[in-house]
């Protein structure tokens, strides 16, 4: 029986806000516009290469120093369009408000609080994102939180996940894990906790969330 959720954050609760129209705005606030398909090239480019095992391994998600200076050496690509692009655009990877919760984000979190269901969050990262919660009062529904950088860990490791079951009081097969990276993500599944990956959706599309309720009611 599952008794507790374990979520990954980012793509699964959370998505940023306008990506590649960050680079847009930055660029337009210092009276230099870009071509919006210009920006949007070099946003995947910088993406496609953050992914890359070579930049995976420069292990950015294990401390705040690292994650500040691998990141803005990455976002630097964007310093074609503008010197300092590469500052500001990582200024905005960890502001908050630039975070914004998938529409079933906030009603999924609510049902499974009204069913009594212990939640944490498992997150690979380099900087306090209990931040994005708080900032829109939905702290109070995460009771553990296991981020990468206070564990010296990253996913797929399976002490990230055991430790937010230890904290939430369950076992893992009485956890689920809820993702969108069967990579990373998916290493809860060797510790022995049922995983969802959910595919990509499309921008303002739910996450289809919403299954999760019934899979705890036992429906
Ligand atoms: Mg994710």
């Amino acid at each position: 029986m599952i008794r507790a959720v374990l979520f990954d954050f980012g793509d699964t609760l959370f998505r940023r806000a306008g990506e590649a129209q960050g680079i847009v705005e930055i660029a337009e606030r210092h009276d230099c516009p870009v071509d919006p398909d210009a920006a949007r090239a070099i946003w995947t480019e910088i993406h496609e290469r953050a992914k890359s095992p070579g930049e995976i391994a420069l292990a950015r998600d294990l401390s705040p120093e690292a994650h500040r200076r691998e990141w803005t050496r990455l976002f630097s690509m964007a310093d074609v369009v503008l010197p300092g692009m590469g500052r500001a655009l990582y200024e905005r990877e960890t502001d908050p408000n630039l975070w914004v919760p998938y529409p079933d984000t906030v009603p999924c979190l609510e049902a499974l609080r009204a069913l009594g269901v212990p939640m944490g969050v498992v997150s690979d990262t380099g900087w306090d994102i209990r931040s994005v919660f708080s900032v829109r009062g939905l702290d109070r529904f995460i009771d553990a939180w296991v981020l990468s950088f206070e564990h010296g860990a990253v996913k797929p490791a399976g002490i990230l996940f055991e430790l937010a079951c230890e904290e939430l009081g369950v076992s893992p097969g009485e956890a689920l894990m809820v993702g969108d990276n069967s990579m990373t993500d998916g290493g809860a599944v060797a510790v022995g906790i049922p995983t969802i990956i959910f595919p990509q959706v499309a921008e303002g599309a739910p996450r289809g969330l919403s299954c999760l309720e019934r899979i705890l009611c036992g429906d």
